[in-house]
């Protein structure tokens, strides 16, 4: 690369540049937004979300990025072990678990003070019993399912016996109640705006027949926020946004916001080749040269998470958009790179992020492949290196 003497010797081949700066941007962004809703509150009306390794961006070094914002109140994930390594890396703010746990990781939450999702009677008498052992006092938020029917209570009498049976345990501390959002990043926001209601008088109801303070009122994922969907709570849970990341082109429509991509992803061309009309590239011989082509090689392919598509997509070469021919290797990709001028072995190639005022989005990488945006970013896997700054890349 051009500037391979900044560049670290293991991230030559490829590397994810993420830029820590955006996203604090954006959580200002979409903290100014939830707070334009009405919703007040003395704490952050963050609780941001990292799972997936932070939607492939690098949850500690995010939520290290992030912990010192007073609009982040805590940080939600999906797994136990999720959770575990934010506190082994110095992740002092509250945390959740969203996901379902098993009990084996109960007693470390307890110790860790990470929030366990509450939804059945096992995992309430489970999480007491080891409270009473411990002589601690477990964390808990309870999912109200209002329409995703994945995990959670009903908003129902059922759900309301649920919360009664709660209240009565010493060694439980229910801090929140929530919801989850099923068509947030739909254009039409009715059933949204109807598990919002169902989910504050189900709230209402537990505060008002059982007497039962819960501190805490959250839902909404970033489609919710960005779409301006009115939420009087105490704080909102969006990932993806946080990321500088679209939900829905229906999001897109309705938002005035601007978030900032966080994600580059560049490698380099390792070689370049003069190839006649009528050779073949790659697997299968998909694609063949129907022009004189100069062809180069990156070493980069969809075992590192670039999406597999047979015979198309682009990235850039010297702010250029060139096209990928033939189908996707696991470890390469080749480009047609003719006509870009003074092109040489070692220039950089960006396949997500910009260059010289181009850019390649994981909107383009999603009509490419024909795969789900969100999807693309958490396939980005550990064989790709990760850097961290502030402002534009290396
Ligand atoms: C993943 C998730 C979110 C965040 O959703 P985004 O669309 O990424 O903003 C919020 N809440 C729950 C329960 C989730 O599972």
């Amino acid at each position: 690369m051009r500037s391979s003497s900044v560049i670290p010797n293991h991230c030559q081949r490829g590397h994810l540049y993420v830029d820590l700066g955006a996203i604090r941007a954006n959580v200002l962004t979409l903290d100014r937004l939830f707070k334009a809703q009405g919703s007040s509150t003395e704490e952050g009306s963050i609780y941001a979300v990292v799972k997936s390794d932070a939607y492939g961006h690098g949850a500690v070094a995010v939520a290290q990025a992030l912990t010192d914002m007073d609009e982040v109140c805590g940080f939600a994930v999906a797994t136990a072990e999720e959770a575990f390594e934010l506190r082994e890396n110095g992740i002092k703010k509250p945390l959740l678990v969203m996901g379902h746990v098993f009990p084996y990781a109960y007693e470390r939450m307890i110790n860790e003070e990470i929030a366990v999702l509450l939804f059945g009677d096992d995992i309430l008498e489970a999480l007491h019993d080891l409270g009473v052992r411990l002589g601690k006092v477990a964390l808990a938020h309870v999912e109200v399912d209002t329409g995703m029917s994945r995990l959670g209570i009903g908003a129902d009498e059922q759900g309301l016996l649920f919360m009664r049976k709660a209240s009565g345990f010493s060694h439980i501390r229910i801090e929140g109640i929530f919801t989850h959002f099923a068509q947030a990043d739909e254009v039409d926001q009715e059933f949204t705006r109807r598990q919002y209601r169902e989910f504050v008088a189900f709230a209402d109801r537990v505060e008002s027949e059982l007497q039962m303070k819960i501190r805490y009122r959250h839902a909404g994922n970033s489609a919710a926020v960005l779409a301006g969907v009115e939420m009087l709570l105490s704080f909102t849970r969006p990932g993806i946004g946080i990321y500088g990341i679209v939900p829905s082109a229906a999001v897109q429509e309705r938002m005035e916001a601007k978030l900032e991509p966080a994600l580059s992803f560049v490698s380099q061309i390792v070689m370049l080749k003069d190839s006649r009309s009528g050779t073949p590239i790659s697997y299968g011989s998909t694609f063949v040269t129907e022009k004189e082509t100069l062809v180069a090689t990156v070493p980069i392919g969809y075992g590192d998470g670039y999406p597999r598509c047979n015979n198309g997509g682009e990235v850039l070469v010297r702010g250029k958009r060139v096209p990928i021919i033939g189908r996707i290797c696991m470890d390469f990709m080749m480009l047609d790179v003719t006509g870009i001028e003074d092109v040489a072995v070692g220039d950089r190639v960006t396949l997500l992020g910009e260059d010289k005022g181009e850019r390649i989005t994981i909107e383009d990488w999603s009509r490419q492949s024909g795969r789900y945006h969100y999807e693309l970013i958490c396939d980005l896997n550990q064989r790709i290196p990760r850097l961290f700054g502030i402002g534009g890349g290396l």
